[in-house]
């Protein structure tokens, strides 16, 4: 909600109905300025008021879904220019393009690798983006159907021609593929194009100016589920762009500007398209569309975006649930750590190393690190004696030792009376996991 408790207030009837379920009007306008409650709790609005109330409680940025309906690839939404004012709600999607006069199989080949599993978290790219570079309507037609089969990704259809792209549309049927462009020349048949089938449509034009008008025109006619290209392709000014375009939306609420920005990575070789989509993908583009489609190429960036994305109010974690390092037996140690993903995914790598198989209790700590969990009275004997009955440790090892982290050694005491298990303090840094065990387990 963008207005205040009086400006609002100054749009109700001001009759104190009480029928709100508040009092008088004045505390029902200053609950609605704080989030508490909808505005359509007051049965006595005026149309205008009405109309006025939901245009400042509306989102800054629109929510665009591309794709089909039950899978689709959410775009939009943000509220904020920077991550750690509250965090984004939707990550930039990543499309990769291929032209439809390439070699399709080789393409999807690539593409099928372009997944990967990475402590804990599954990173991939989000779209195919198809590119008519044939001028055939019939090629562009049986490319766009062979991705939609095989890809398993919501396309991204890129020409300026109508007739081409309303070629295409009919065997996609369902599939919702973004229609990339309407321009200042194509935007009317474009723009109904894409209404008919249900499209996100990509809004393109050449200056920010031309833009704002070309985004006015086409919501006049119905269409909101768009994204916006400002034609810009060299890297300061798509840059410049993007940050205006995010700035105008959520700091002026320039309703032209309030849809998800797009931008397409220009350089010619792979790793300067990458570092040219991270610049983007930083500042503030929702959608990227890039050429560079080799696992080594992707994975930076795939990498960034998760960084980038992550909530600061959540930190990473991983299941606490105990974890079996190599060909565990009976006598195989137990390392106890917390259930931060980044601790966890160390040790894990660590215990590997040493070779010497061993079980993994990573206590819930809400995700906290070892120390900070320490300082927040999270990792306790007592929680560490929760995590060994709730794993069933008991009954899957033939002794009674534990290896606390070296840096709550000071827990060894409790952690000792409240399991009655042996404590034996392990190293303070996860490098020293394999030197340890050496010595105490060989
Ligand atoms: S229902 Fe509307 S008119 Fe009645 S008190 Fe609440 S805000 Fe005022």
């Amino acid at each position: 909600m963008g207005l205040t408790g009086l400006e609002i207030y100054k749009l109700l009837p001001k009759t104190n109905t009480g029928d709100c379920g508040f009092p008088t009007c004045l505390a029902f306008a200053m609950a609605v300025a704080a989030g508490k409650i909808n505005q359509e709790k007051c049965p006595h609005l005026s149309p205008e008021a009405r109309e006025t109330l939901e245009a400042a409680a509306a989102p800054p940025m629109r929510l665009v879904r591309i794709g089909p309906e039950q899978t689709p690839v959410l775009v939009g939404n943000e509220t904020e220019l920077f991550r750690h004012d509250k965090r984004f709600n939707n990550q930039c999607a990543i499309a990769v393009e291929v032209a439809d006069t390439e070699d399709m199989p080789a393409f999807l080949q690539d593409f099928s690798a372009l997944t990967f599993e990475r402590v804990g978290q599954r990173y991939s790219v989000d779209l195919a983006a198809l590119r008519c570079t044939s001028g055939d309507a019939g090629r562009f037609r049986e490319a766009a159907v062979l991705l939609r089969n095989s890809a398993g990704k919501p396309l991204v259809l890129i020409s300026e021609d109508v007739s081409i792209m309303a070629a295409a549309l009919p065997v996609l049927v369902g599939d919702r593929p973004l229609l990339c462009a309407a321009t200042p020349q194509n935007y009317r048949d474009m723009t109904e194009l894409a209404q008919k089938n249900g499209c996100p449509l990509v809004v393109r034009a050449k200056s920010l100016t031309e833009l704002s008008d070309l985004t006015e025109k086409i919501v006049r006619l119905g269409h909101r589920e768009l994204l916006l290209d400002s034609g810009s392709r060299e890297t300061a000014a798509v840059l410049a762009d993007l940050t205006q375009l995010r700035r105008a939306a959520v700091r002026k609420r320039y309703q032209p500007f309030a849809y998800p920005a797009m931008a397409f990575a220009s350089a010619t070789e792979p790793l300067a398209e990458i570092v040219q989509s991270i610049v983007f993908l930083s500042k503030y583009a929702s959608l990227i569309v890039l050429k560079a489609r080799q696992p080594a190429q992707v994975l930076p960036l795939l990498t960034w975006r998760a960084n980038l994305y992550s909530d600061p109010q959540k930190p990473i974690q991983v299941e606490p649930k105990v974890v079996a390092v190599g060909a565990v037996s009976p006598a195989s140690p137990v390392y106890v750590t917390t259930n931060f993903s980044l601790t966890f995914f160390i040790v894990e790598s660590e215990v590997a190393n040493s070779k010497i198989p061993a079980y993994i209790l990573p206590v819930n700590t809400e995700g906290t690190s070892v120390l900070t969990s320490w300082a927040a009275g999270k990792l306790t004997g007592a929680a560490i004696y929760k995590a060994l009955q709730e794993n069933g440790l008991e009954s899957r090892v033939n002794h009674k030792t534990l290896v606390l982290p070296g840096y709550v050694a000071v827990l060894s005491g409790s952690t000792q009376e409240a399991t009655g298990w042996k404590v034996l303090v392990g190293p303070r840094e996860a490098s020293g996991i394999a030197k340890f065990a050496r010595e105490n387990f060989r």
